[in-house]
């Protein structure tokens, strides 16, 4: 089905009750695009305050206002009986959350839920990597987007980078593999830093992945900040080796290349130069209980207030699960002048 021309609800007789039965069991937009991939931001704080994601004078919300993890597990249970099975918890920093493992141990646990991720910074992999990885994790994704300290500094507005690369140490020993290793690709910064983070993975079996930078952080955005997809490949292909398509899902919005003699893969996350919005299997929950249908969504639906009702309302948090995803965009718009950016900056909604 195209995610190009609306699903039409009027004129066709039965295709409401054809909808609703589909919606019963799987969650569909208006695009007829199914998702099965949920985000889930267990905080707004975080250790770092990396230039591209949040401002460095921030209100964090009061703990009383994030989801406890029993909230979320519910939230998850709901989602996984609508057809979702991939849960990714991000943040803000997500290990900032006091014994983020007993929540991995909660959603291994759920019925449907296949593959539980981690994206985080690193910062505080060390000490948790053993607990996270005997809870269930295994799908692991650390940022680093510069391995010279002055430049990681500089990118993050603190120090840490060599409590990054133990965290990565510690992830290793504990098991996780394969470990990815996320950059966010600004011009005029990545230039330096694509080149040292391609041998550094290639050395250690990290897998590498650049994301081009996106229009969600607090600073002024502007298309030429970005370092291009295209770009970055070529430079690692005639600097580190050269690299050959590898097979991909369709769904993912990685495009991902090995090298051609072996020894690693590089990916690229071509958000604003090549858009993955056609493919999009994703909905995110706010740390504070929002859904939203996008990255860039300029709406959201509560459902704290729901999850916080005693018993709580499953049917009515199915619901809202399912209109939310129904109101889906077709796109981000990120290229286009129509393009409006939300509220929230990428630390406050989970990337
Ligand atoms: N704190 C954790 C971390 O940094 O991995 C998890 C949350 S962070 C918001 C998730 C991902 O979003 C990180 O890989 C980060 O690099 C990416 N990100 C943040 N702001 C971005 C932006 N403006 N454009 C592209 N990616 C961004
Ligand atoms: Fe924190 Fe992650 Fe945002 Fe950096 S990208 S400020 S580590 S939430």
């Amino acid at each position: 089905m195209s995610a190009r021309t609306p699903l039409r609800l009027a004129g066709e007789a039965g295709f409401q009750s054809a909808i609703e039965n589909l919606q019963s069991k799987i969650l569909i937009d208006s695009f007829g695009r199914v998702h099965n991939n949920l985000r889930v931001s267990v905080t707004d704080r975080c250790n770092l305050r990396c230039t591209y994601c949040m401002p460095e004078d921030v209100t964090f919300r009061d703990r009383s206002e994030l989801l406890t993890f029993e909230e979320i597990a519910t939230f998850v249970r709901v989602a996984a009986a609508l057809g979702v099975n991939k849960v990714r918890l991000t943040g803000g920093e997500p290990l900032m959350r006091k014994e983020l493992h007993k929540l991995v141990r909660l959603l291994v646990a759920v019925p449907g839920i296949t593959d539980v991720g981690l994206t985080t910074n690193g910062i505080l992999l060390e000490e948790q990597a053993g607990a996270l990885f005997d809870a269930g994790l295994r799908r692991l994704n650390v940022s680093l987007d510069a391995l010279d300290p002055g430049r990681f500094r500089e990118l993050t507005r603190r120090n840490g980078v060599e409590k990054v690369l133990a965290g990565l140490a510690a992830a290793k020993r504990a098991g996780f593999a394969p470990i990815k290793l996320n950059a966010v690709a600004i011009r005029g910064f990545a230039e330096h830093d694509v080149i040292p983070l391609a041998r550094y993975c290639r050395d250690h079996g990290f897998e590498l992945r650049f994301i081009e930078y996106m229009p969600i952080g607090a600073e002024a955005w502007e298309r030429d900040k970005v370092f291009f997809a295209a770009e970055i490949l070529d430079l690692i292909g005639r600097e580190v080796g050269a690299l050959v398509p590898a097979n991909h899902d369709p769904s993912a919005p990685a495009l991902d290349y090995a090298y051609r003699d072996g020894g690693g893969t590089v990916g690229v996350i071509a958000s604003v130069s090549r858009p993955f919005c056609a493919q999009c299997n994703r909905i995110r929950l706010t740390a504070d209980g929002k859904l939203r249908n996008c990255l860039f969504a300029l709406d959201e639906t509560d459902v704290r207030g729901l999850l916080r009702d005693s018993p709580v309302p499953e049917s009515a948090v199915a619901d809202a699960l399912r209109r939310s995803v129904w109101a889906k965009r077709e796109g981000h718009e990120i290229n286009a002048a129509t393009f409006v950016k939300p509220d929230r900056t990428m630390h406050a909604i989970g990337g």
